[in-house]
């Protein structure tokens, strides 16, 4: 078989791709070893993870009522219907991605592929017995995403030791869970099993949780986490995993010395590896970093002239929605338009409780850089939302260029700081200074306001915050 375009894997890189190719009329293929479309993050990453974070939440707010005056019983949790809702909103989103497909004519072929040579692709028959296909391209857009990294003295065969596909599929409650890695994967899971009733610990190598983030916007996180999990063990090292047949025992090495302690099961989250690997890319042109990245120019393509690679396959930030959008980039390309992924501000959030996000500079990356920035921070206890809503563990700043007042990034912590951080992209790609935000008049009472907050603060003039006139001039 012979297709014009092919998008070998169904993640949301490869999909986004895939139909927007059909919707500017191109005869496309996507192929994936998975049965269903969606990758690893509307399968085992993104979408299950949020609802169930999302539940983690509605227990949190329960339990807050008790400051209001309002007294609810302890949850009792049916784990088979949380399991099954869960599948279910995976399934009805899958089942809707099936339908967009069929309804673009994009075919959908499942089976492993792997180049033969560049224009060629081996489908292995998804079925055992079944006859493996061959399929000629044109061109194929690469999306096969990322899997999870693995250290190999963890891999001791046991069921106990989970990675974040196995968290996800929620088998128990344990009653203590250890997490190793303390970046968004091991907070966000770590989040959901302690409200689901786990006594949950972290391990981080590193002397911070979340080592990517702001110092500022982690510290409400980890004073709420502290008082959530059992323990954060920071600059400490797993040295030693065995399974007792009843428990993990897990030794460590931290600031203390050596120690070991036992959980009812583990979970490694300690990054990805992108899927270049076991795909056939000698075979073709294409050029991999020594860290496993397919190398793209700005247009998404390779050094293969029939092949383009988009998402976590081609480098971090690992994101979804930066998969999609170089997915539209490469297609734009074969389609002739001018495009290119050049964004001034991919953004992140971490979904804990609070959410932390950002978008553009961060201060670390400020002062890596030796940038000279302008800070203006607005705490969220002088935000009338925030206290109507009992969460002025909150934080919104913004990096303003000295010179130019425009705004080069954004940073938020506190309940919903994932939504908020929109607006704080859309002023950094369309330049705005910190005078337009002032200006642009955000509704009362909004957690929202505190952008427009934190740039009258830059000002000096922020309502809620006082400042002694002499001080006024300084940020
Ligand atoms: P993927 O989604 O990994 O899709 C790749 C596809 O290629 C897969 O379907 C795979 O089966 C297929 N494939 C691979 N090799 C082959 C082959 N040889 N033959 C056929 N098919 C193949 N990102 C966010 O932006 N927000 C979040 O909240 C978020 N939460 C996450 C939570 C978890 C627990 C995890 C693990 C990840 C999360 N991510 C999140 C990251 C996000 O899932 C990825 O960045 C995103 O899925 C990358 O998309 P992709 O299209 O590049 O690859
Ligand atoms: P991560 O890179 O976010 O965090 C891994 C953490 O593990 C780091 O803090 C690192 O210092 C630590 N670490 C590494 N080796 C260690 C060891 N031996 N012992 C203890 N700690 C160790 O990786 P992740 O949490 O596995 O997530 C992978 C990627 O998936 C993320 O980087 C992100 O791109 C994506 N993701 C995004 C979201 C989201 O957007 N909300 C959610 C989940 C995952």
């Amino acid at each position: 078989m012979h297709v014009p375009l092919v998008v070998l894997g169904g993640g949301p890189g490869g999909y986004a791709a895939a139909f927007l190719a059909a919707d500017l009329g191109m005869q496309v293929a996507i192929v994936d070893r998975d049965a269903r479309l969606g990758g690893t993050c509307l399968l085992r990453g993104c979408i299950p993870s949020k609802a169930l974070l999302h539940v983690g939440r509605v227990i949190a707010e329960c339990r807050e009522m008790e400051a209001w005056g309002i007294h609810l019983p302890k949850p009792t949790i049916d784990i088979d219907a949380l399991r099954a809702r869960k599948d279910k909103v995976i399934s009805t989103l899958t089942g809707g991605l099936a339908t967009l497909a069929r309804r673009r004519n994009v075919t959908v072929i499942n089976g492993a592929a792997r180049f033969t040579n560049s224009p060629t692709l081996e489908i292995a028959a998804p079925e055992p017995g079944g006859s493996s296909q061959t399929l000629t391209f044109d061109h194929c857009v690469l999306a096969s995403g990322s899997r999870p990294a693995r250290i190999p003295a963890f891999d001791i065969g046991s069921p106990r030791v989970m990675d974040s596909t196995a968290a996800l599929e929620l088998a128990d409650i344990p009653a203590s869970l250890l997490v190793v890695g303390g970046g968004y994967i091991g907070l966000e899971m770590g989040t959901v099993y302690a409200e689901l009733g786990s006594k949950v610990s972290v391990v981080e190598l590193t002397d911070t949780l979340l080592p990517g983030a702001d110092r500022d916007l982690v510290k409400p996180l980890q004073q709420r986490l502290e008082k959530l999990f059992e323990s954060i063990m920071l600059r400490t090292k797993v040295v030693g995993l065995e399974d007792t047949g009843s428990a993990v025992k897990v030794r460590f090495e931290g600031p203390e010395g050596p120690s070991s302690r036992e959980f009812s099961r583990v979970l490694v989250a300690v990054g990805r590896r992108p899927n270049s690997d076991g795909i056939g890319l000698e075979n073709t042109s294409v050029k991999v970093s020594p860290k496993g990245f397919v190398e793209v120019d700005g247009q998404q393509r390779t050094a293969d002239p029939h092949i383009l690679a988009i998402g976590d396959v081609c480098g971090e930030p690992m994101l979804a929605h930066r998969a999609s959008h170089q997915g539209k980039v490469a297609v734009e390309t074969l389609h002739g338009e001018p495009a290119l992924f050049a964004p001034r501000a991919i953004p992140a959030v971490v979904f804990t409780d609070p959410e932390i996000a950002w978008a553009g500079l961060t201060e670390q990356e400020a002062t890596a850089a030796g940038r000279g920035v302008e800070i203006s921070r607005y705490p969220w206890a002088a935000s009338g939302r925030a206290q109507a809503l009992g969460r002025t563990d909150g934080l919104t700043k913004i990096l303003v260029d000295p010179e130019s007042e425009q705004v080069l990034g954004v940073g938020i912590v506190g309940a919903g700081a994932g939504e908020l951080i929109a607006e704080g992209v859309l002023a950094i790609e369309m330049g705005c200074t910190a005078r337009d935000l002032m200006e642009a008049i955000h509704p009362h009472p909004t957690l929202g306001e505190t952008v427009a907050f934190s740039a009258e603060n830059y000002f000096g003039l922020a309502t809620e915050i006082y400042r002694p006139r002499a001080e006024s001039a300084t940020h």
